[in-house]
Parts: structure tokens; C-alpha cells; sequence
């Protein structure tokens, strides 16, 4: 069941944490965060090369960057959006792999549920365990749920202005992806929330407003964060769409927030593949990031929002047909 969401508190205690951590480190995008995860979502972490991205449900801990100021910018309530001009030249060669998004020992989803203290919910639903706040999550989805050669797209931060190139180009593939998408955004462009469940594609909750780092934030504030995205997205989508999944921002899933999600019915939702297209690395950079580290059954990490997009959707154009011709099928993460 889920706890009834938290409403008011939510931005005054964001300002406070603000104020506490620097506005700089909240609004740093997808800035890493020690462990557990480490973020290869949203912008927001520097460049930082590195090991191979499959795999990352063993991967290594990645490293905290520092955040990337100015630099496309997940910061959702940002009011610079660029337009999404889609363009097409890539520049980047560079195709360094990008760092495992998580530091999360094993997959092993049972594991986490039972020794924590019942802590209760800020809505006084008895029943959450509150698992203490560093603890890895341990029951990341990073696989497609058909397995085989099959590929789940993800794309994180919107809508923003360029989701609407890229589910043209999905639909020109006749890919299916899912959206993870950050409440406020939702509660913004709701009629792109709809045209994404109106073509066939399903919805991911990446919080209301992509705080970083997420497991610094209090349990009241992750279950608002968590569970207000979710109700905004549904109501921008206004058919109580089925939102399978939550991203926490930077891939910072702990045991706390993973259970949060659970409770609120949705499975936490990571990836193998993190081409790091939110730091604009280049066309090429994205494309062959892609190329080299998808394996069958994988998760790709890009984004529809959170600053310019051009170049992700630039590389789309070209890694639609790769895929369709490297025999992958388009299906949705596990559940
Ligand atoms: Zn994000």
C-alpha cells in the first residue's frame, strides 16, 4: 500500500537541505554519489571514464564527481531548456565507456526486506522498514523483461522539448521505450506524458524534482519525492497509467528508497548501458558507447530532458537502425 503523500514540507525542507549542502551540490545534476550508486543518470557527474557499464549489477563503486556546473544541467526546474534542434553531425569520437552506474553488490532482491527496523511512515501507515540510509539497494531491475536479444531504452528527465523528436524517431522504428520522468516535468508538459502512453510506451517515477544527493535526504523527503512524482505523472496522464518503475536520480538507490518505491508499487529501475549523453560527449561518443558495451538483454540510460538534447537525439537517429540491425527487439525492463 501506499503512503499518502507527504505535500507541503517537501520544498521547505529541499531549501533547508539547500542551504545545508550548498545549492551548488543540489542543483549539480546527477552528481555521483559515493555509494551506493553512482550515477550515471543525469548529468551531472563529471567525466569520468571508466569501466564497462554491462554489468553493473556487480559493478564497481563509483567514484563522487563533482558536479558539472552549467553543463546540461538535469536541474528539471531549470528554467533554460534548449530546444531540441536536431542535429546531426557528431563530433565526439571519443567512445570511453562509461562508468558503471551502481555500486550495488549483487541482484539478489530478496535480500534487502527483512532486518530493518520498522520505522513508520510519515503518514503513519505502519509496516515500512526503514532500512538504514547507506545500505546498497539490492534489488535494481537492469534487465529487459523478455531477455534474448532484446534492448529496453530509457530515457530519464522529461518530458522536456526534445521528447517529442524522440518518440518520433521511435516511432519510426516502431521502438518502444520507457520515460522516466521527473513530476515536475510531468505536471508541465502533460500532454507529452500522454502521447507517450498514447503510443505504446510506459512511464518510470524519477522523483518530483531530481534531488541529489537522494540518500542524504530524509526518509520524509525521499517518500515525497518518490510518491508525489507519482501521483503527478499519473495525473498528467490522467488515465492512472501503470507506472511500473522508479530511477532515483543518479542511480543513488539505497535500501530506504528501494523500499520506499516498493511500497508505493514500483520496482527500482537501473541500466547496463550509460553512454553519458547528458554531458554532451558528442554524437559519435554516444553512438558508439552504445555499440560497444549494449549486450543482449540490456538497459540504456539517455535522456529526453534536463538541458540540450540534440545530441542525444542525433545519436538515436543512428543507433535506432544499428539496433534494428543488429536483430535486437525493442521491449520494456523487467518488472
Ligand atoms: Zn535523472
Amino acid at each position: 500500500m501506499v503512503k499518502a503523500r507527504i505535500p507541503a514540507p517537501r520544498r521547505s525542507l529541499l531549501l533547508g537541505a539547500s542551504a545545508l549542502l550548498g545549492t551548488s551540490a543540489l542543483l549539480a545534476g546527477c552528481a555521483a554519489q559515493g555509494s551506493p550508486s553512482a550515477a550515471g543518470d543525469a548529468a551531472h557527474r563529471s567525466v569520468a571514464p571508466s569501466a564497462s557499464t554491462t554489468g553493473a549489477a556487480g559493478g564497481s563503486s563509483s567514484v563522487a564527481a563533482r558536479p558539472t556546473p552549467g553543463e546540461g544541467g538535469e536541474s528539471p526546474a531549470s528554467p533554460t531548456r534548449s530546444t531540441p534542434a536536431p542535429s546531426a553531425s557528431g563530433t565526439s569520437a571519443s567512445a570511453a565507456p562509461s562508468a558503471s552506474p551502481y555500486a550495488s553488490p549483487s541482484a539478489a532482491p530478496s535480500a534487502t526486506r527483512t532486518a530493518a527496523p520498522v520505522r513508520p511512515s510519515p503518514s503513519g501507515t505502519p509496516g515500512t522498514a526503514a532500512p538504514s540510509t547507506h545500505a546498497p539497494a539490492t534489488g535494481v531491475l537492469r534487465h529487459t523483461a523478455s531477455g534474448g536479444r532484446t534492448v529496453a531504452l530509457t530515457f530519464d528527465d522529461g518530458p522536456g522539448p526534445a521528447t517529442g523528436r524522440v518518440l518520433d524517431l521511435l516511432a519510426q522504428y516502431g521502438a518502444k521505450a520507457t520515460f522516466c520522468e521527473i513530476g515536475d516535468n510531468a505536471k508541465t508538459h502533460p500532454a507529452a506524458v500522454r502521447r507517450i502512453l498514447a503510443e505504446g510506451h510506459r512511464l518510470c517515477d524519477h522523483t518530483v524534482d531530481h534531488p541529489q544527493p537522494m540518500h542524504t535526504q530524509s526518509h520524509e523527503q525521499q517518500v515525497a519525492e518518490i510518491g508525489d512524482a507519482k501521483a503527478d505523472i499519473e495525473k498528467a496522464a490522467g488515465n492512472a497509467p501503470e507506472i511500473t518503475w522508479w530511477r532515483a536520480p543518479g542511480g543513488d538507490f539505497t535500501a530506504e528508497n528501494e523500499r520506499i518505491g516498493a511500497d508505493l508499487g514500483m520496482k527500482s529501475l537501473g541500466w547496463t548501458v550509460d553512454p553519458r549523453d547528458w554531458s554532451r560527449p558528442g554524437v559519435q561518443a554516444i553512438v558508439s558507447n552504445v555499440q560497444q558495451n549494449l549486450r543482449p538483454g540490456g538497459v540504456v540510460l539517455m535522456h529526453d530532458g534536463g538541458g540540450d538534447r540534440s545530441q542525444t537525439v542525433a545519436a538515436l537517429e543512428q543507433l535506432l537502425p544499428w539496433l534494428v540491425s543488429q536483430g535486437y527487439a525493442f521491449d520494456f525492463p523487467q518488472s
